[in-house]
Parts: structure tokens; C-alpha cells; sequence
């Protein structure tokens, strides 16, 4: 389990450190902002849509290490998936970080299952929900901003 919980920290930091997707869409169909006041991250995201499917996504700002490993790992998780199967990630990911009997998610998480380790922390939590609540506000078309507080 240590292994894994090594794998998992190496994600997050390779992902802070070259976050994907990083930057803004100019001719971008839905867009939102996000911000975690408890921690003080701030981030905006960008995303262009080809019928009901993402088919483009960037994400901007600054925040912690969790909170934008967690909006880059985001990005690499929906892009190409339709709105539909967004929303059930987000579910999906929700369960993961807030509850303990939420293992069997993981595998249909892939990637995002690294984050699985926060759900011993309260306060990183929201850091690591925050670019999902801000996706879902861009694709519910909401435009105030979005606060995890
Ligand atoms: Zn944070």
C-alpha cells in the first residue's frame, strides 16, 4: 500500500510541477470560475464543446499542489467524453474523495483514483474538488463564481 501511496504523490507533484491543458481558450462555448477561500485557490476554466462531447478544455490559476495536480489530472480525465459521462465522473470522483467505502470506484477512475489519499484529509478535500465543481458549473452554463465554502 505504500507503493502505491508513492505512485500516487509522484502523479500529484509531476502534475503540479507540468500542469496539462494549462491556459485559457479564446473562442471557448462555456467557461466558469472557481475558488476554495479555506485554502485560497483560484482557478478558471475554458472549454469548447463538438455537439455533446468536450472536445477541447484548459484550465488557469493558482492554488496548491492538490488543487492543480487535481484541475490538470481533470482535464487529461474528460477531455473527449461527453457531458453525460462528465457528470458521472464527477460523482464518481465526489464519492472517491468524501467516502471511505468508495473503493470501487477506483478502477473506473483510472488516473484520478490518485486522489483517493485525500479523503484522510478534510481541508485538501475541497482543494481537490474545486476544479470538478468549477467544470460542473462551465457545463451547467452557471456563471457566478464558484465557491467550495
Ligand atoms: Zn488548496
Amino acid at each position: 500500500m505504500s507503493d502505491l501511496r508513492d505512485l500516487y504523490q509522484e502523479v500529484i507533484l509531476d502534475h503540479n510541477r507540468s500542469p496539462r491543458n494549462f491556459g485559457r481558450l479564446e473562442d471557448a462555448d462555456l467557461h466558469a470560475d472557481g475558488h476554495n477561500p479555506l485554502c485560497g485557490d483560484k482557478l478558471s476554466i475554458t472549454l469548447k464543446l463538438a455537439g455533446d462531447r468536450v472536445a477541447d478544455l484548459r484550465f488557469e490559476g493558482s492554488g496548491c499542489a492538490i488543487s492543480k495536480a487535481s484541475a490538470s489530472l481533470m482535464t487529461e480525465g474528460v477531455k473527449g467524453r461527453t457531458l453525460d459521462e462528465l457528470r458521472g465522473l464527477f460523482d464518481r470522483f465526489h464519492r472517491l474523495v468524501t467516502d471511505q467505502g468508495a473503493a470501487a470506484d477506483e478502477a473506473e477512475l483510472g488516473k484520478l483514483a490518485v486522489f483517493a489519499g485525500v479523503r484522510d484529509y478534510p481541508a485538501r478535500v475541497k482543494c481537490a474538488i474545486l476544479a470538478w465543481h468549477t467544470l460542473r458549473a462551465a457545463v451547467d452554463d452557471r456563471h457566478e463564481v464558484v465557491s467550495t465554502e
